[in-house]
């Protein structure tokens, strides 16, 4: 297992290797690097990466690589030679990767309720108890929602019913998914809906147009039924029981229209809080048992709930990075005994680093999601730069609202707060970003460094965030570096992107 890098972690000493007055700077592209296994991860702004042995980085900087060597093919070939760039293609190839820049917000959270009939001991949403409907979203509300995400300039936008638990306003929820595909028709947006719920509050006939109505479906089991049960805590029975009956039902229907039940099935997520950093396999087998073919080992985040009991469940990143590397072992041992599950941080990051895309996963791009990549809608008709926003406003604090339905979605996308955003989640605007070797596949959360560092730029050396992604930076690239060819199979089918078109709704028709 590769060691955890220490934190502030000191530079990698040249000295010996690399003489300053031979280092030849037209050479190749600007490039930063990274020591890794007694190797160099180099990689530059496009995107491309190489890993070079001692001798080799110092040709590298020194300009000396022989045109007719090896190590000039390599080079070349992921376009690190200056004089060899084809600078119109790479200026295509970045446009494409970055396509995400041309267009407005895709994600639109819809907080449909703050009522919710679960206590999770960590949740990030600061709900209220079931009787308090005064915190619903109302249905003229729910419609001016969907008028501002519809002005988007995006092709395509996503509605996702937030909560709280969204089932519980089930009469909006409906509204907002017959009015949106009415505005449709007109629009002609590749537009989907997702439902995050906890499935307690489904019946048969809610499934029913759920199906029809192509809303995919997303929940929560956080490992084995006696650690889901006590985290997540249903005076009303057995929540691993009823959660993972409906995720069983909902695959079964999945199958019964005909779809393809390696490509939909019910996503779901854990949350992983101090208890469960013992319980890496156990948590990885209750998702094989259930079927599940892609695990997102997320974090527990400062928001919410979560920030008041970091007590007793918070821990240390080096603690999650040791729970996550055991996890993520686990899942390639059982890969290649020929088990179909993977992780879905390396997968987003392998999808960078390996297969050269992007795949617009908000808390991972530069810049990031905030504002410009997504929106949260309060139930009183406020919104705020993403639903992490609105979980910080949940808390008192309001410095992620940038504004309200009464302004213009021009106002929201300008305003002075959007900006600033932006400025801040900006990886070459981050003076640690600026020389780090996962520059390019890497992103920010400006809500996050604002909760847990107090600025919203934060300070990258110091950050839970920055340590989180470059320890599963370090931890992929000393796994690319010795993998077999049986792995980097695996890791390809990581990587490949097959879009669920069923969850589009058909465009101009209602
Ligand atoms: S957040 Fe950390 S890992 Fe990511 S680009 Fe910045 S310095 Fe590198």
């Amino acid at each position: 297992m590769i060691a955890l890098p220490t934190a502030p972690r000191a530079p990698t000493d040249l000295t010996g290797l690399i003489d300053l007055r031979k280092v030849k700077a037209d050479f190749a592209l600007p490039f930063n690097f990274r020591a890794i296994d007694g190797a160099f991860f180099v990689s530059t702004a496009l995107g491309d990466w190489i890993i070079l042995q001692p001798a080799e980085f110092q040709a590298l900087c020194h300009g000396t690589v022989a045109p007719d060597s090896p190590l000039y093919a390599r080079l070349k070939e992921r376009n690190f030679i200056a004089a060899e760039l084809d600078l119109q293609a790479q200026a295509r190839r970045w446009r494409d990767k970055h396509q995400f820049l041309f267009y407005g917000p895709t994600l639109h959270a819809f907080v449909l309720t703050g009522r919710c009939n679960f206590g999770c001991q960590y949740c990030h949403s600061s709900i209220v108890g079931m009787t308090r409907t005064d915190t619903d979203m109302s249905i003229e509300v729910a419609e001016r929602a969907v008028d501002m995400a519809f002005h988007t300039t995006s092709p395509g936008l996503t509605i996702e019913f937030q909560g709280g638990e969204p089932l519980a306003n089930w009469e909006v929820l409906q509204h907002i998914v017959e009015y949106a595909r009415q505005k449709n028709a007109l629009a002609g947006k590749a537009l989907s809906f997702s439902l995050v719920s906890n499935l307690t509050l489904l019946d048969e006939e809610k499934l029913d147009y759920l199906l029809d109505r192509k809303i995919q479906i997303c929940t929560s089991i956080d490992g084995p039924a006696d650690a889901h049960n006590k985290q997540r805590i249903w005076k009303d029975g057995d929540g691993f029981e009823t959660t993972t009956r409906w995720m069983r039902r909902i695959n079964e229907r999945y199958q019964e229209v005909g779809l393809d039940t390696n490509l939909y099935r019910v996503e779901a997520l854990p949350t992983i809080t101090r208890p469960l950093l013992t319980r890496a396999r156990d948590i990885v087998d209750t998702f094989v048992s259930l079927g599940c073919r892609a695990l997102f080992l997320r974090k527990l985040d400062p928001f919410g709930f979560a920030a008041r009991s970091a007590k007793t469940l918070g821990y240390s990143m080096d603690d999650f990075m040791r729970f996550y590397m055991e996890a993520v072992e686990y899942i390639i041992e059982l890969n290649k005994q020929g088990v179909e599950i993977m992780e879905r941080n390396a997968a987003i990051m392998l999808s960078k680093m390996i297969a050269d895309t992007e795949p617009n996963y908000l808390d991972l791009r530069t810049p990031g999601g905030a504002v410009i990549g997504q929106l949260g809608y309060h139930p009183d008709g406020t919104v705020f730069s993403s639903d992490e926003g609105r979980m910080v406003a949940a808390m008192g604090d309001n410095a992620f609202l940038i504004g309200s339905l009464d302004n213009s979605y021009q106002e929201l996308m300008t305003n002075a707060s959007t900006r600033a955003l932006v400025l801040a989640s900006t990886n070459d605007g981050q003076p640690d970003c600026v020389s780090c070797a996962y520059k390019p596949y890497c992103g920010q959360q400006p809500e996050y460094n604002y909760k847990t560092q107090g600025s919203i730029q934060g300070r990258m050396r110091d950050s839970a965030w920055c340590r989180k992604h470059k320890s599963i930076f370090d931890f992929l690239a000393h796994r690319l570096k010795n993998a077999d060819e049986a792995e980097w199979q695996m890791f390809r089918r990581w990587t490949t992107n097959r879009s669920q078109e069923h969850f589009l709704q058909e465009r101009g028709q209602i």
